[in-house]
């Protein structure tokens, strides 16, 4: 792009691909990636600015269907991906879309550790209750007696609560949004990207195919809207608790926010430091490595000063 022709604006189709979604007919994906659009239109983030990530699963083809950088990677490992983008390119956004069995199921053991990490990225769950890709099994958030391919007498498995889940192993920023009010969960996702940290959405994302049209209506009937004037931290994290029994339905909104330091900013504080003590930048030992450059394998061991 010339200075010249420099865009100052960018419009909601900027962010689209030109590859039309293949999800079914009425899969709540469609509306959390129509508000990921409004997001980043609201946001005014340059496409090239933004990377997208995902694992496998439908929710996971969402990166082929934005204009920004984006990577489908495989099964479960959408966190370590990111963190990897977050690290190697900290002025991109980086936001991680997946499943709830890509991301509580196989991907799970990678969570605590981008959020206690307190990675600068967003991380969005399409929370459908089922495996959709596979073809309608049970999934780590099926409810309690959930009748699917895998549990023909109704499920016996406790679900895991995501956002429970997710203010235990300590993400700074936890909120809830349903695929089916376009304008609230673009709103969560502007302040999900702009949050400093890691930062977690639990989309409702009804799956039509698998869980008809019975699980759109009760999750319609089952969610409701947290009271938010402040931007700032709306509760702690024991009142955040408080909201997240599914029993008494499904609390959308900020749910927890907190501040602190993200890992890629304390990260470059260190490097700063070592680099002030003549340690070589990680980039100058990796060069020792390419053949004809500094030289082999073997001499990579070599001190640079060294005859
Ligand atoms: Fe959506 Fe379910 Fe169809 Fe997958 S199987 S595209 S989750 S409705
Ligand atoms: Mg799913």
């Amino acid at each position: 792009m010339s200075g010249s022709t420099l865009k100052t604006k960018y419009k909601l189709k900027d962010y689209k691909s030109t590859v039309q979604p293949i999800w079914c007919p009425g899969c709540g994906n469609f509306g959390v990636l129509n508000a990921l659009y409004r997001a980043l239109e609201q946001l005014q983030l340059p496409p090239e600015k933004v990377a997208v990530i995902s694992g496998i699963g439908c929710s996971s083809r969402l990166p082929g269907y934005m204009a920004t950088y984006g990577f489908n990677g495989v099964h479960g490992r959408i966190l370590p991906l990111a963190t990897g983008v977050k690290m190697a390119h900290p002025d991109i956004t980086v936001i991680g879309t997946g499943g709830d069995g890509d991301g509580f199921s196989i991907g799970i053991g990678h969570i605590p550790h981008a959020a206690r990490r307190n990675i600068d990225m967003t991380y969005i769950v399409m929370d459908n209750e089922i495996y959709g890709l596979t073809k309608g099994q049970l999934s780590p958030t099926s409810p309690s007696g959930d009748v699917t391919k895998t549990s023909s007498y109704g499920s016996i498995d406790r679900p895991v609560e995501p956002i429970s889940f997710m203010l235990s192993v300590g993400a700074s920023f936890v909120a809830r949004g349903y695929a089916g009010n376009l304008k609230h969960l673009s709103g969560l996702m502007v302040r999900a990207i702009r949050h400093k940290g890691f930062a977690f959405i639990d989309a409702l994302s009804p799956c039509r195919t698998f869980c008809g049209l019975e699980q759109t209506k009760r999750l319609k009937a089952q969610v409701y809207y947290l009271d938010e004037e402040s931007e700032d931290n709306p509760r702690d994290k024991r009142e955040a608790r408080d909201l997240i029994t599914r029993e008494t339905g499904f609390a959308c909104g900020v749910i927890y926010k907190e501040v602190r330091p993200t890992y890629d900013a304390l990260y470059r504080e260190i490097r700063e430091k070592a680099q002030s003590k003549g340690i070589p930048p990680i980039a100058n030992i990796f060069q020792r490595y390419i053949p004809n450059g500094r030289g082999t394998m073997q001499n990579a061991l070599i001190p640079e000063n060294a005859s």
